[in-house]
């Protein structure tokens, strides 16, 4: 008999998983329909030997010392400050907009304060900020609302900005300093042997047993356990009653090059003509060494897998219905990006779990975090349950 069956194992899964298992001594059953742990963060060597990120690019940054120095539990990291260009007008420019954007875009030398008045004059007016349109037109003014973001957006969300929530454009500020670093939290870096190996180590505890390539559906009725997690999607948990919840998907296409660089920056966003949004190398973000490279262009299209909830009201409504039904479930714990329908990045989701830990076991989410040294056991259990096939985390993480 199992404590918990826990759906997943990304972030929220695994988080809970040791969490329950190191902090509790609870007996854990952690399945997952992919190949491998670790969930969208999921890394592995490819074929040419660099570490490279399955799901697109994956850069840890937090505010949060509780997140960090909980997952400092089970990686050293590496200091990485992320950085983006956008390709626009033909030359690369550095994203968010910041003083040298602009004074490359326009051949301009303007000072910081100069640039503040030169968006006053360009930005526009507007009574209310509704839309994603509306947050960076009353910044920036329309001609680089258009250059910028009108365009990704179209290709990200495959909806104008007018007709999604002013929260996806919000997240990106406009600077008038030279701050050119992607995220300002006081912690960034990469986990120093990347995220699987990470994984591996939270999940390093002999009472987690692991499923791969496993429907949690395929088990249910034929494992027993006390309580379950759910990290997957709330519409599918409840058959879709009320209908499919959105998603944006991404078709992500893998290329290495005989070439120890390929781009100037770790990631060069293509706002305009191309139909990637974005490509990313990922040796700036590892640091790994190595005469090739590999990088990941980034296709957004409707269907696939489920990476990003459209945040637009009328799905927001459909949400608050599952919602209703989740909370009727006191045996299912919902957790996780996917069984809360809303984007959240990684620190956000380990603070998540592990407030959700502090619930199930009545602790302030502060004592909860308390560190518990890993025990030091053979790296992960392989079990094999009614034919389901397994395979360990060791080896899935050496699989592409
Ligand atoms: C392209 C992209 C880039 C991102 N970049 C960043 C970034 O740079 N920084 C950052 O902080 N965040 C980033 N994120 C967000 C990050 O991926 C999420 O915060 C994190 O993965 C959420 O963890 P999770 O456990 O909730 O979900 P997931 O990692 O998706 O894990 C959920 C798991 O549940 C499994 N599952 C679902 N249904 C079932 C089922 N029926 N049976 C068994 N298993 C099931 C899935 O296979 C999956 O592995 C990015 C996301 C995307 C899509």
């Amino acid at each position: 008999m199992f404590d918990y069956l826990i759906v997943g194992a990304g972030f929220a899964g695994s988080v809970l998983a040791e969490r329950l298992a190191n902090g509790s001594d609870k007996k854990i059953l952690i399945c997952d329909k992919r190949l491998h742990i670790a969930g969208n963060a999921y890394d592995f060597y490819n074929d040419e030997g660099i570490l490279i990120h399955k799901y697109g690019p994956h850069i840890f940054h937090t505010n949060s010392a509780e997140v960090f120095d909980y997952l400092s539990n089970f990686t050293e990291w590496r200091s990485y400050e992320h950085r983006v260009l956008a390709s626009v007008d033909g030359m690369l420019v550095p994203m968010p907009i910041n003083l040298d954007t602009i004074n490359k875009l326009y051949g301009l030398n303007l000072t910081a304060f100069e640039v503040e008045k030169f968006f006053e004059s360009l930005a526009e007016k507007r009574d209310q900020i509704r839309t994603s349109e509306d947050v960076v037109v009353s910044k920036v003014g329309r001609e680089l609302y258009e250059k910028f973001f009108k365009n990704y957006t179209r290709k990200q969300w495959g909806l104008d900005p007018s007709e999604l929530d002013a929260s996806v454009t919000a997240r990106v500020p406009t600077r008038t300093n030279r701050d050119d670093r992607y995220f300002t939290d006081s912690l960034q870096a990469m986990p120093k042997h990347g995220y699987t190996r990470m994984f591996e180590k939270m999940l390093d505890n002999p009472n987690i047993k692991i499923m791969l390539n496993c429907d949690y559906r395929a088990i249910i009725n034929q494992i027993s356990f006390k309580e379950m997690i759910y990290t997957g999607p709330v519409d599918a948990f409840f058959d879709y009653r009320y209908g499919k919840l959105p998603y944006r998907s991404l078709e992500f296409k893998h290329e290495s090059h005989d070439t120890e660089r390929f781009q100037s920056a770790p990631v060069v966003n293509y706002p305009n003509e191309q139909a990637y949004t974005r490509i990313t190398e990922f040796k700036y973000l590892t640091g790994q060494e190595h005469k090739k490279t590999s990088v990941v262009y980034e296709f957004p299209k409707a269907e696939g897998d489920p990476y990003y909830p459209i945040p637009r009201k009328e799905n927001a409504d459909i949400y608050a219905k599952y919602k209703v039904l989740a909370e009727a479930r006191s045996d299912v714990h919902f957790v996780g990006r996917l069984a809360t329908y809303k984007y959240y990045n990684m620190d956000q989701i380990v603070a998540q779990a592990l407030m959700t830990y502090g619930k199930i076991v009545g602790m302030k989410r502060k004592e909860a975090t308390i560190k518990t040294k890993p025990l030091e056991k053979s790296l992960v259990t392989t079990t094999i349950l009614n034919n389901v096939s397994v395979a360990s985390s060791k080896s899935a993480s050496q699989t592409s």
